[in-house]
């Protein structure tokens, strides 16, 4: 009711209003604005809803009820009664006076829960997280470092193995070892491989073909004993490693081949991508993995720092002398000295120097032997012996 009294003033008057104080004596309609935790039942929602639509909850007060006008109204007053108190005509004293003598702000807490007009929570909620395979790449997503990422996913698949055990005396508490390590690697790797190969692993598991449009066909794939996803080939009598015979197949998107190829790339001090393929070929078998490679090098900082081009400087015009037009060939020259050669002279060997003459229009050059760096001498014996100069 006061809200809608408000709003009509409001849009009655032509006045700015600058703050406005909603007064209520109900204790009970004060704690349903200021909740903010309860839900209420479908009137009550609907009334609130409006007055918070409308109104902030601080703009509202409390009004103890014998200082309230309004009960005037519903309680009823004989017409001499009214003469008598005109606080229905005339509005509260209390207002008339400063804002310090109002009635204080009430402390006020939730509703209580056995109120009718409180509805009951009903918490409705799904629990739900990535898939049990993706947990791994999420993890993964998070280092940069393979051998860190190891390490967290073997002490996991401890704490793992440890807690499906009955007995405490049972529990392995011992520090991790490269097994741990290698089972953790596997595990990431499977993991990997069932992500983005879900098709070909259970084909393969369930010893059925693969399909023709399967990506693998080609690499004859097969699972080993780990089940781990590796090459087929046709290497098995050769005297190589069992890696190098059957490297692992890995997926060119995953967290799991972003870590190997980034610690291959570490191990072997930043080569290129070629060096860097045939290094990880020994051990796996990316699919797209140059593309892969040259993808994760692209962001490596230190291969950028070795990429960058040295800013070259803005030269400055050339001199009015390298652009003398129609003149004669060594009209202008450069001088430069270069030397000592040693000259044969019939049985003596002597000390010489080359004087470099260059033009400047035409680039040509002229070589002069000189017999020493005395300029002076060098330069009278050639201009009298030249005939183009
Ligand atoms: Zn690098």
């Amino acid at each position: 009711m006061a809200l809608r009294l408000v709003k009509f003033i409001k849009s009655s008057l032509r006045i700015t209003i600058n703050q406005i104080f909603y007064w209520s004596d109900s204790k009970t309609v004060l704690q349903w604005i200021f909740s903010k935790t309860c839900l209420f039942q479908t009137f009550v929602a609907n009334r609130l809803s409006e007055i918070l639509e409308h109104s902030r909850p601080i703009e509202w007060r409390h009004v103890p009820g014998v200082k309230n006008p309004a009960d005037e109204c519903s309680r009823g007053l004989f017409p001499a009664e009214i003469m008598e108190n005109d606080r229905w005509l005339t509005g509260p004293a209390f207002l008339k006076q400063e804002e310090i003598t109002w009635p204080q702000p009430i402390k006020l807490t939730e509703p209580n829960e056995d109120d009718p007009e409180v509805s009951a929570t009903k918490w409705v909620g799904v629990l739900y997280g990535p898939a049990p395979e993706n947990r791994i790449r999420t993890l993964l997503d998070k280092y940069s470092d393979y051998g860190l990422a190891m390490r967290v996913v073997a002490w996991m698949l401890r704490f793992i193995s440890n807690s499906r055990l009955k007995s405490a005396k049972e529990r392995n508490g011992s520090s991790l070892n490269v097994k741990a390590i290698q089972q953790a690697s596997n595990r990431c790797i499977r993991s990997a491989q069932l992500e983005c190969y879900p098709e070909e692993m259970m084909a393969l598991e369930q010893n059925r073909l693969l399909k023709s449009s399967s990506r693998l066909l080609k690499l004859s794939p097969f699972i080993d004993k780990v089940g781990v996803l590796r090459v087929g080939g046709r290497l098995d009598y050769g005297p190589f490693p069992y890696d190098v015979k059957h490297p692992i197949i890995l997926p060119h998107e995953h967290p799991i081949t972003r870590l190997i190829v980034m610690r291959e790339h570490d191990l072997l001090a930043h080569p290129s991508a070629e060096r860097l393929l045939s290094s990880i070929r020994s051990r796996f078998w990316i699919i797209k993995g140059r593309v892969a490679i040259k993808r994760y090098l692209f962001k490596c900082l230190i291969c950028k720092r070795h990429r960058a081009m040295p800013c070259i400087p803005l030269m400055a015009p050339l001199p009015r002398h390298r652009l003398a037009p129609f003149q004669r060939p060594f009209t202008y020259v450069g001088l430069d000295f270069f030397g000592p050669c040693n000259i044969t002279i019939y049985r003596r060997k002597e000390k010489r120097y080359v004087l470099l003459f260059t033009c400047l229009n035409t680039r040509a050059v002229h070589l002069e032997v000189t017999a020493s760096l005395d300029l002076s001498s060098t330069y009278l014996n050639i201009f009298s012996k030249t005939r183009w100069l």
